[in-house]
C-alpha cells in the first residue's frame, strides 16, 4: 500500500490522529488485564508452532466472521512457497526454499479444515475488480461487497454499506464487539460509511471507542503502539507484530461478531524489493493465523461458530516489487474460509470467476444479514463456502 510522495503529503495533512476513549452507557463487562511483553518478537522470529485446528461442532452455523487480510501477499508463494530463483539469487539456504505449506502452514491448515480458492489450477480464478488494483480500492470491495468507485489510496471515505455497518443490526452486536485492527491506517476509510461506529485501531494513532472494551490489557498494548516507529512502513502505519498482539488481545476481549483483522508488513518488504522481509512477513502473518485460531479454539461455541476468511486485497507483479492498473496480473487473489458454517472442502475449483465483492454479500447470507441494494457493481454470493 506505499504511496508515492505527493500521496504521503495529503495523508499525513488529511488523516489526523483520532482517539475516541469515552465509556458506552452498557459497556462490556471488564476483561482480567494479561501481562503485556515489554519488548515483542522481532518480525520473523516466530517460533515454528505445529498447525493448530479450529474447533468442531456438531451442527456448525456461522455466528460471527472474522475476515483476516495480508496486505499484497500474491498467490505464487501462498500455494508455490519460496521463489527458487529468488532465493539462489538471495544466497538463502537450499533448507529455506520451501513450499507453499511448509512456508504457511497454519494458513493450510485452515484450509485442510475449510475451503480455499483461487489455487493456481484448480478452478477459475479469484481477482480484485481493479481496473487499479491498488489498496484502498481493494479493502473497499472486499467490506462494501460491491466493485470499487475508489482507484487510488487517497480516496474519500467509502460511502456504500461495509459488512462491519452492516453487522451493528446483528443481535447482540455493540459498539465493542464489531471492530477493525490494522497495521496501515488508511484501511478506516473502507471500513466503514461512519466515522466512529465501533471499535478501530488502525494504524498506531486511529483509536475509535476503545473505551468500550474497557479492557486494561488493551489500552496498554494502543499506547505502546504509538511510541513505536513505522518500519516497514511510513507515516502512522503500525509494524505488524505490534499489530498482530493488539489484533489477538481484540478477539480474546471483545468475541468479535463482525472483525477485519489487517497485516501489512508483506506489501511494505515487496515495494523495497526486500524478498526476504516479504517471507518473514508471510511467516509472521502464518503464525498469527495460528494464533488466532487457538484464541477461538478456547471460546468454546462462540469461536465454534466463528466464520474466519483469509485473503489479500490485490496479488503483484510478475516483477514482484510492484502492483496496480499496469500489471493486470496483480488482480488475482485467493481466499482461505474455514469455521462456523464453512464444509471441509480444501481447494474448490471455482466454476465461474470470482471477485473481492463476492466475500461480503456470502458473509452477510451466512450471517443471515439483509442482502444489500443489488446493482452492477454488486458481488454474488459465493456457494462454494456454503453446505
Ligand atoms: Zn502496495
Amino acid at each position: 500500500m506505499r504511496r508515492s510522495l505527493p500521496f504521503v503529503l495529503l495523508l499525513a495533512g488529511c488523516a489526523a490522529p483520532a482517539r475516541e476513549v469515552a465509556r458506552l452507557a452498557a459497556p462490556n463487562p471488564p476483561v482480567a488485564p494479561v501481562p503485556v511483553p515489554d519488548d515483542p518478537a522481532p518480525p520473523g522470529e516466530v517460533s515454528p508452532l505445529p498447525p493448530a485446528a479450529l474447533p468442531v461442532v456438531a451442527s456448525p452455523a456461522t455466528r460471527s466472521v472474522i475476515v483476516v487480510t495480508i496486505d499484497g501477499a500474491r498467490w505464487q508463494e501462498v500455494f508455490h512457497g519460496v521463489d527458487r530463483d529468488r532465493a539462489i539469487a538471495l544466497g538463502l539456504s537450499p533448507d529455506e526454499i520451501v513450499d507453499g505449506r511448509a512456508l504457511m502452514p497454519n494458513l493450510h491448515a485452515l484450509g485442510d479444515r475449510g475451503v480455499v480458492l483461487g489455487a493456481p489450477g484448480v478452478g477459475a480464478a479469484i481477482s480484485a475488480s481493479g481496473p487499479n488494483f491498488a489498496s484502498l480500492p481493494g479493502y473497499g470491495e472486499l467490506l462494501s461487497g460491491r466493485a470499487p468507485t475508489c482507484q487510488r489510496n487517497d480516496c474519500a471515505r467509502i460511502a456504500d454499506e461495509t459488512l462491519l455497518d452492516a453487522c451493528r443490526a446483528l443481535p447482540g452486536a455493540t459498539s465493542a464487539n464489531v471492530g477493525v485492527v490494522s497495521s496501515w491506517e488508511t484501511i478506516e476509510l473502507a471500513a466503514s460509511r461512519s466515522r466512529d461506529a465501533f471499535f478501530l485501531s488502525s494504524g498506531r494513532h486511529h483509536v475509535w471507542r476503545a473505551g468500550a472494551l474497557r479492557d486494561p490489557t488493551m489500552d496498554a498494548l494502543l499506547a505502546r503502539s504509538e511510541r513505536a516507529f513505522p518500519t516497514p512502513g511510513q507515516l502512522d502505519y503500525r509494524p505488524d507484530r505490534l499489530t498482530s498482539q493488539v489484533a489477538l488481545r481484540y478477539v480474546e476481549a471483545a468475541r468479535p461478531r463482525c472483525a477485519l483483522l489487517g497485516l501489512g508488513d508483506a506489501d511494505e518488504h515487496a515495494h523495497l524489493g526486500d524478498y526476504r522481509g516479504y517471507l518473514r512477513a508471510l511467516r509472521a502473518f502464518d503464525a498469527f493465523v495460528g494464533d488466532l485460531v487457538g484464541v477461538l479454539a478456547a471460546q468454546g461455541e462462540h469461536g465454534a461458530t466463528t466464520t474466519v476468511i483469509v485473503t489479500t486485497d490485490h496479488g503483484r507483479a510478475d516483477g514482484f516489487v510492484s502492483h496496480g492498473a499496469k500489471h493486470p496480473e496483480s488482480a488475482r487473489v485467493w481466499l482461505f474460509a474455514a469455521g462456523g458454517a464453512v464444509p471441509a472442502r480444501g481447494e474448490v475449483a471455482l466454476a465461474q470467476p470470482a471477485k473481492l465483492a463476492d466475500v461480503a454479500p456470502t458473509l452477510r447470507a451466512m450471517l443471515g444479514l439483509p442482502e444489500a441494494p443489488l446493482d452492477d457493481r454488486s458481488g454474488r454470493v459465493l456457494g462454494e463456502l456454503s453446505r
